[in-house]
């Protein structure tokens, strides 16, 4: 409060104060942001949900993110999109019609964006990686609510999997807040199984993540893995970037993934349904699981089943959670208020 009094003046303040904005020590500036917009919006279904808790007296709408497809489609399946779906980089929409593309088409564009993704794993890291395992991947800001460590709740079941079922590999990218010791914890514990469960899992975690390995990661990963612990992501756009690359998620009903989830269509559900709290033995339990007796045995033992899967990840996926979907339904809900006001 004292910096927001230099800063705005006594009398502004007290307006912003009037108006509800802060409390009594500090300014609340998402408060001042929604109290003194015209229209406010949520980035999915799930944030407006939880939003409409944290400000009962906004009145909320939703519009849930999107991810650029031109940038984020890697570009052996772009080409694939390019001779299929001509118009999907004018019109995103149009890549529901992937739905008709062969298989072994979506397979081998795939199949190019993982050795792509394995030869700069082992650039950055000197690990050479299986272009034949099923690769998982996970990479977004570490933080605690991330969960970055749900996946390595029993080790020995992941051993299991890998042996039993068929080889699995992890690639975890992220980075922590400098003061986030918490994240870095994260960081430590993921460094130190990776070592554990070497060779019977191979886990490997590039340094600097960025643009460019979060680009590769995304489109030649096998699957894609998000654990947020339940009401704390408020989107998780990566997800949409890999499903834009046809890899379904394996994910916590959350964000964007309680609109996004068709289970077997889309991807797979961690878990149980988005209103219960998280409870992190059964959600680990449920991750085994699927990986165990649903997505494992899918893409060793039926491999068209699991491009099939892709394949309506893009049909069904990309073709919404793109970002000239959303910005067309900010032009329609936020700016053009259709004379509600
Ligand atoms: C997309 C992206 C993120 C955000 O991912 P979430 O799934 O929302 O956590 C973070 N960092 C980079 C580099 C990204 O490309």
């Amino acid at each position: 409060m004292d910096l927001a009094q230099t800063v705005l003046g006594a009398a502004r303040l007290d307006t912003l104060r009037q108006a509800g904005c802060g409390a009594h020590e500090s300014l609340n500036l998402t408060q001042v942001a929604a109290r003194m917009s015209h229209y406010v919006n949520g980035v999915s279904l799930r944030h407006e949900e939880t939003s409409r808790d944290m400000f009962p007296e906004n009145s909320l709408n939703y519009v849930t993110n999107g991810v650029h497809a031109a940038t984020w489609a890697g570009p052996a399946l772009a080409e694939v999109f390019d001779r299929h779906v001509p118009l999907w980089r004018t019109d995103n929409s149009y890549l529901r019609w992937v739905v008709t593309v062969p298989l072994d088409e979506i397979e081998s564009a795939h199949q190019e964006a993982k050795t792509d993704l394995l030869e700069e794993v082992e650039r950055r890291t000197g690990v050479p990686m299986d272009p034949h395992a099923l690769t998982v991947g996970f990479a977004r800001r570490v933080t605690s609510y991330k969960r970055f460590d749900l996946l390595f709740s029993d080790l020995d079941r992941l051993r299991t999997i890998s042996s039993r079922v068929g080889t699995l590999q992890i690639i975890m990218a992220g980075k922590a807040h400098p003061r986030d010791e918490e994240g870095k914890q994260m960081i430590r514990r993921v460094l130190e199984v990776a070592s554990v469960l070497s060779p019977d899992v191979r886990v490997v975690f590039p340094e600097e993540y960025d643009f460019a390995l979060g680009r590769v990661l995304c489109a030649g990963a096998d699957l894609w893995l998000n654990t947020p612990e339940k009401g704390m992501e408020a989107s998780g756009t990566s997800g949409m970037k890999a499903a834009v690359n046809g890899v379904p998620s394996l994910s916590v009903l959350d964000g964007w993934w309680v609109e996004g989830h068709v289970e077997g269509v889309t991807g797979w559900a961690i878990g149980g349904h988005w209103s219960e709290e998280s409870n992190p033995r059964l959600e680990a339990q449920s991750l085994y699981d699927k990986l165990e007796y649903v997505i494992a045995p899918m893409y060793y033992g039926d491999r068209k089943a699991f491009s099939a899967v892709m394949r309506s990840t893009i049909a069904v996926n990309a073709s919404y959670f793109n970002a000239q979907r959303m910005l067309g339904q900010y032009i329609d809900n936020a700016y053009s208020l259709n004379g509600k006001t």
